[in-house]
């Protein structure tokens, strides 16, 4: 196997590791990027919120940034798996299946997975992405007023009914079998106009990935037209930090998170993590923010490095 020196190696280009890599590059540092492309939200028709960018494929934002990207002669990039990180002495190696790569630092932005076909509603993966989605902030605006489902256990869905409210009030929560014990949350949503069903669902319908319809057990049809998921079952797409027992810390809503410094390196020294892999959800412009913090933070390194004393 050949072997390839970097400053710097990025491991996943989604919105995080592309926006490092551009920053890298605008800084002169040797950097190689790998990627499978395959974002968490290539399942959507249209991204949403990130400026200049609004309503954008995912795939278009990837071709743009790779294009803007070969300019910078120091990146090279790659559509590749890393399948191996392995700190040695004071660099790094990273093993794809026909290269060696040894680096000094490695930027981990590789991004959480969904697994929506665990969340055992069947027609549910026909729809994710089109016309059910995890997050208002991406999706809310084209589905207000709209007839939206909300599905999910009976604690995490009904407190999160109370967010799609904003957008439409015309909402109704599916526990899929899953009693509310809360009868105050449950008597609160009431009071707002959101009816909770708490029988078992048979299937979704939908035509082209629209949603039309939940079907519960025992035949019941109840018309929607969108939807929202609160816990997608997600995981992180690699385990590199959790082999290296990266610390972590307590996030947003109780998640654990990867636990940096203000430079987004964790405590092993020369590894950074961004994006979602850190936090488990980041959106597109905020993984692209602390892309574009870590490539400054990693040139200032650099720079401090090189100066003579
Ligand atoms: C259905 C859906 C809709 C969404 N809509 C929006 C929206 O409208 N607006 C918004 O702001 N956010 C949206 N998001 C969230 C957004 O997709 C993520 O927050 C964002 O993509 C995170 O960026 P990232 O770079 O950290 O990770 P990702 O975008 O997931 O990128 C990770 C990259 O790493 C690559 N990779 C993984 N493993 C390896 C490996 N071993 N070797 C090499 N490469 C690897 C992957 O192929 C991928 O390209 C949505 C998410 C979903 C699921």
């Amino acid at each position: 196997m050949s072997k390839e020196i970097s400053e710097v190696l990025i491991i996943g280009g989604g919105p995080a590791g592309m926006s490092a890599a551009l920053v890298l590059g605008r800084s002169r540092i040797k950097t190689i990027i790998l990627n499978t492309e395959n974002a968490r939200n290539m399942v959507t028709q249209h991204s949403h919120g990130f400026l200049t960018q609004d309503g954008a494929h995912p795939s278009e934002i990837l071709k743009i940034a790779k294009e803007q990207l070969l300019k910078y002669k120091s990146v090279v990039y790659k559509k590749e798996k890393a399948l191996d990180l392995i700190p040695n002495g004071d660099h790094f190696q990273v093993k794809t299946e026909n290269q060696v790569y040894l680096t000094k630092r490695v930027i981990i932005a590789t991004g959480y997975k969904d697994n929506v076909d665990q969340v055992g509603i069947e027609g549910l993966a026909e729809v994710y992405g089109k016309s059910v989605y995890p997050c208002p902030f991406c999706d809310g605006f084209e589905n207000a007023d709209k007839k939206l489902a909300v599905f999910g256990d009976a604690v995490m869905a009904p407190m999160f009914s109370k967010t799609i409210a904003h957008w439409s009030n015309n909402v109704i929560v599916f526990t899929n079998g899953d009693q509310m014990k809360d009868k105050e949350l449950l008597s609160s949503l009431q009071k707002n106009g959101i009816e909770v069903i708490e029988q078992k669902i048979d299937k979704l319908l939908s035509k082209d990935g629209i949603l039309e319809a939940v079907q519960l057990q025992g035949g019941r049809i109840i018309k929607r037209e969108g939807g929202f998921l609160p816990d997608t079952k997600a995981v992180e797409s690699t385990d590199f930090a959790k082999k290296l027992k990266v610390a972590t810390e307590e996030g947003h809503f109780g998640m654990e998170m990867y636990k940096v410094d203000e430079n987004k390196e964790t405590e092993i020294k020369g590894l950074y993590i961004i994006g979602d892999a850190r936090s488990g959800w980041g959106g597109v412009a905020k993984s692209v923010a602390e892309g574009s913090e870590v490539g400054a933070a990693i040139t200032h390194q650099i720079i401090s490095e090189k100066w003579a004393v």
